[in-house]
């Protein structure tokens, strides 16, 4: 099996209440539970970055499905790459909000990896990542 990572952020189309992307992560999440998928979905508004990881084809399918979706736009793909191993290796699509995170943290992971103002398309690959590792609450696969 080819594993791959897959990285992409775009824009909300129109504004999301909180209570409409937790739904949305939850059938993402069933879905790719079912599917073999792991990763983490950040959402501040108008803002998504999401990593998916898994099999090459199963990956590439569950983006088209996402490319579809008329609930955003302006979709820029930040890296498709093969991975020995995955770094959200337990979630099946792990929601972060900053609303959930400690006063200041993201505005402090922003700093270091997302700029301010938030600007999610001008992330380096290296970057995007190291930005949803710090976002991801508890313990991940920590990268060499
Ligand atoms: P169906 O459920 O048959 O829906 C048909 C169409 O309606 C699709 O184009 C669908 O995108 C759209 N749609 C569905 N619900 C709504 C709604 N509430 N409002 C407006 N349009 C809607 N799916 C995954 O499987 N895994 C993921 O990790 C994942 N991450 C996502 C991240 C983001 C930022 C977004 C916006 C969506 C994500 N989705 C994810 C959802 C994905 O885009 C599809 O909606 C979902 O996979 C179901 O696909 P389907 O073809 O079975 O569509």
């Amino acid at each position: 099996m080819l594993l791959t990572r897959l990285l992409y952020t775009s824009q909300a189309t129109r504004a999301l209440e909180l209570t409409a992307v937790r739904e949305l992560n939850d059938l993402a999440q069933a879905k790719n539970r079912a599917d073999g998928i792991t990763g983490l979905l950040g959402y501040n508004d108008p803002f998504f970055v999401q990593c998916l990881e898994g099999p090459r084809s199963v990956v590439s399918r569950t983006m088209e499905r996402i490319y579809r979706d008329p609930r955003h736009s302006a979709i820029t793909l930040i890296e498709f790459a093969e991975v020995k191993e995955r770094v959200f290796g337990d979630w099946g699509m792990k929601l972060v909000l900053p609303g959930d995170m400690a006063p200041g943290e993201f505005r402090r992971v922003c700093e270091l990896y997302g700029g301010v103002p938030f600007s999610p398309s001008r992330m380096t690959v290296g970057n995007a990542l190291r930005f949803l590792l710090e976002l991801a609450p508890g313990p991940v696969r920590v990268l060499g």
